[in-house]
């Protein structure tokens, strides 16, 4: 039986990725030495880096004052990170809390200087997206959650801000061509779109370092991350060799208007399925969907266990939703293919007839 990997993360990555990573294990780039042997200042590496630095830039169309980072500590890590490195007490968060990890943005940044969540949109669940944001003139920087993996709602358009503009682009990074130079900061944990967990990617605007009165431990700076090209330390190789995979890959396909005209099919097909069948319904605001996850649920609850057996016995995997969220999710992300989504639209129906 196929099966279809649609897990929120970590999850599917391309065919081609796995195969090349799979070779690389036993024989990197020829050198008669694995990936996981070789040392990370070696040429070999250092060029695996750059590499992959470059195509980050070139896909989000970014020139030479933005530095990307391929840092540990997954994107929970930035969550103190970015406030240790710009915020103080003369300063202000403005944080869009919009669902489970907004709200964990929220947390870490009071450690580190005041905060004022300017969108709480937890009165309706988190079904919709607040873009009416009273962001206060002294905010040293606005934090948005592109994507709410957990929710299932995107920001479609980015809110306007004189203060500096965060993303945690997480679950929805590559995935669409977008303004990425709106952003002074944006990051990813690897796993969800770009690779294997263990990296993160963080892309700065190198302009707004240094600007707070903190001793910052070198191995959580920015600015030290930058000067040493990435390699502070042993940075995790592999994981950042199958984003380099992945990389690749994207650019292969035709970069992110490919990956959006595959991704919007994808949502779509899902979407239209859900709203036409009386079985599923979807409580997300139209204008505010996710194109990767969707969370919707059964009209009739008690079917919900029926439904999540018999996706179970036919290959489709990781579709429960978050346990504090209940229903179903899928999550769709660039390598996962259009057929995936049909055979789960068809179970629906199927599904929908029966019951
Ligand atoms: C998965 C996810 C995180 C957490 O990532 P870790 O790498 O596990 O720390 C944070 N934000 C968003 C939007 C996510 O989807």
């Amino acid at each position: 039986m196929p099966l279809h990997n649609f897990n929120s993360g970590p999850s599917i990555l391309p065919q081609e990725v796995l195969t090349q990573a799979a070779a690389a294990i036993h024989n990197f780039n020829n050198t008669g030495l694995s990936i996981l042997e070789i040392g990370h200042r070696t040429t070999h590496f250092v060029e695996v880096v750059t590499e992959a630095q470059q195509i980050v830039k070139r896909l989000m169309g970014l020139d030479d004052a933005y530095e990307v980072l391929f840092l540990q500590g997954g994107a929970t890590m930035q969550f103190m990170q970015v406030p240790m490195n710009l915020l103080d007490e003369n300063g202000l968060a403005a944080i869009c809390d919009n669902g489970v990890w907004g709200n964990k943005a929220v947390k870490e940044a009071s450690l580190f200087g005041p905060v004022k969540v300017v969108s709480d949109t937890a009165d309706k669940k988190h079904t919709y997206l607040n873009k009416q944001l009273a962001i206060p003139e002294n905010a040293t920087y606005l934090h948005i959650t592109t994507n709410n993996t957990v929710e299932g709602t995107q920001w479609h358009q980015y809110p306007q801000t004189h203060a500096l503009l965060i993303g945690d682009m997480s679950s929805d990074i590559f995935s669409r061509p977008t303004a990425f130079n709106q952003f002074d900061v944006i990051y990813a944990g690897a796993q969800k779109n770009m690779g294997a967990a263990g990296v993160t990617l963080v892309v700065i605007k190198k302009e707004i370092l240094g600007k707070i009165n903190r001793q910052i431990p070198a191995i959580l700076n920015y600015q030290k991350h930058i000067e040493a090209g990435s390699l502070l330390n042993t940075p995790p190789v592999f994981s950042i060799y199958v984003s380099l995979l992945t990389l690749r890959w994207i650019e292969a396909q035709g970069g992110l208007a490919a990956m959006e005209k595959q991704n919007l099919a994808k949502s779509n097909l899902l979407y239209n399925t859900i709203d036409a069948l009386p079985a599923f319904y979807c409580p997300i605001a139209k204008e505010d969907r996710s194109i990767m996850n969707a969370v919707f649920f059964l009209t009739d609850p008690t079917l919900e266990a029926p439904f999540l057996a018999l996706c179970k016995s036919e290959g489709m995997i990781g579709v429960k939703g978050y346990r504090t969220v209940g229903g179903i999710r899928v999550s769709m992300y660039n390598a996962m293919p259009y057929s995936s989504v049909e055979a789960f639209c068809d179970l629906m129906k199927s599904f929908a007839e029966k019951n």
